[in-house]
């Protein structure tokens, strides 16, 4: 048996998997933005109430946002959403903790894993999560890219606009301060001030508001360009689309200009944790 956990900017979610069956599952709020503290604390307490069936558990398989070092376990740099993660060392940390074999890699990395169980023969295929941030993952020629800082995340930061938003990570105009769902609510608040979160902005669009309308169709116009940079980027054969965001389906396709090459994320929310088992 195997655990797998998610380390997203709002949630930890994990699992404990026999083989591809879940067996048990348990989420807490991850409290990103309170710093390195609490987010093991959630963390562990994940952890701790999937184990608390006493089974045998052989590895421990973790998804975290960031740049994960996946050869030393280690997070190399992670943005303000997960607040004093840049330098954690995940392996070291839960193996010390646990007694157990312990591998991490970036969340998007991890979704794609995932998702790859769904697309046998494929060669080339890009995954994208759209959550607090915007993750990135791309299959090209059958290897998962990794750029020299083992930049799975790199997707999130390609620039849509020049001199646009000020995104997290330092830069400017970055798909993630488009494309988040963070940036999604920060963006609808300007016309409608009492909004709550991305998924009330959804919810409005459905039922014909002006107003959630003009913001989402903004929202498509950032989604094609990114869409398109990555096909002119890697040619993938299909680009799946993950996070919770990507959960309003039919919504987001209808903004979509070319859909032969779109696919959502089979596992849904549970790709990071499969693929982290993986
Ligand atoms: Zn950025």
């Amino acid at each position: 048996m195997k655990l797998g956990v998610d380390i997203g900017g709002t949630t930890v979610k994990g699992a404990l998997l026999d083989g591809l069956h879940f067996l048990r599952e348990r989420e807490a709020p991850t409290r990103g933005r309170e710093g390195r503290e609490a987010i093991l604390t959630s963390l562990f307490s994940v952890l701790d109430a999937l184990l608390e069936g006493g089974e045998k558990v052989e590895k421990i398989g973790v998804s975290s946002a960031g740049n994960i070092d996946p050869y030393r376990g280690i997070c190399v740099y992670a943005t303000d959403n997960l607040r004093g993660w840049t330098g954690m060392d995940i392996k070291g940390v839960l193996e010390s903790r646990y007694r157990v074999p312990v591998q991490a890699d970036n969340d998007a990395v991890c979704a794609l894993k995932g998702e790859l169980l769904f697309c046998p023969g494929k060669r080339n295929v890009t995954m994208l999560t759209f959550g607090t941030g915007v993750g990135g993952a791309s299959l090209v020629d059958g290897e998962i890219v990794r750029g020299a800082c083992f930049d799975g995340a790199r997707w999130g930061h390609v620039t849509l606009v020049e001199g646009g938003r000020q995104c997290s990570c330092g830069k400017r105009g970055c798909a993630e301060s488009y494309l988040s769902a963070t940036a999604l609510l920060a963006r609808g608040r300007e016309t409608i001030p009492a909004l709550k979160s991305a998924k009330q902005l959804f919810g409005l669009y459905a039922e014909g508001n002006a107003a959630a309308g003009e913001v989402l169709r903004e929202f498509g116009v950032y989604l094609n360009r990114l869409l398109d940079i990555i096909r002119a980027e890697v040619r993938p054969e299909c680009i799946l689309l993950g996070g919770g965001m990507a959960q309003s389906e039919e919504i987001i396709l209808s903004l979509i200009e070319k859909k032969t090459d779109i696919a959502f994320a089979r596992l849904k929310n549970r790709a990071g944790i499969v693929g982290a088992c993986l």
